[in-house]
């Protein structure tokens, strides 16, 4: 098994109704470089902490778990993770679940620093949440995010439309 079917992980949980709408099949990866001040999961920053997990095993789990209504990838920083996680985004779909990512990267930055495999993550995901987190621009009556600055980004329609396509959940 090569590396590239590895994920680093903090933890899964199998039926999150706080990733995205209906039941969400949640993995925390391990390791996050932005370090936001007062973010809502420190224990995920280090790259040398969590445990190894393949992406057989996870879809395994998925299987496992029959209620719910898609994936979601949140950390941690999944794009530090982008060619195991690409891996497993394509046998998500080939399940039939879309896949909600959360990256403290915004999406021009994405597309600009034009990494192949970061690319390919981004391609292979359905709503992409982006940008870190702000302590300033907080609201508890946001769905799904916690702060103004970051956006629910419907990726599919905006590659197609060469613009960000906001959608709201
Ligand atoms: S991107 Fe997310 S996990 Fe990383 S420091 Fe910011 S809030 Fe925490």
């Amino acid at each position: 098994m090569s590396d590239n079917n590895i994920i680093n992980m903090s933890g899964i949980v199998r039926e999150s109704i706080v990733d995205g709408p209906g039941f969400r099949f949640t993995i925390f990866v391990q390791g996050c470089p932005h370090n936001c001040p007062e973010c809502h999961n420190p224990g995920t920053h280090s790259a040398t902490g969590g445990y190894k997990i393949s992406v057989d095993n996870i879809i395994s789990q998925i299987k496992e778990t029959p209620l719910i209504s898609g994936v979601t990838f949140s950390g941690g920083e999944p794009f530090a993770q982008p060619t195991p996680l690409a891996k497993l985004s394509k046998k998500i779909h080939k399940l039939g679940y879309d896949i909600i990512c959360y990256t403290g990267y915004t999406y021009e930055k994405i597309l600009f620093e034009n990494d192949s495999e970061k690319i390919k993550l981004l391609s292979n995901v359905d709503v992409l949440i982006d940008g870190l987190f702000d302590i300033s621009k907080r609201s508890i009556d946001l769905k799904f995010r916690g702060s103004f600055n970051q956006r629910v980004i419907d990726v599919k329609k905006s590659f197609k439309a060469l613009k960000i396509v906001e959608i709201q959940f």
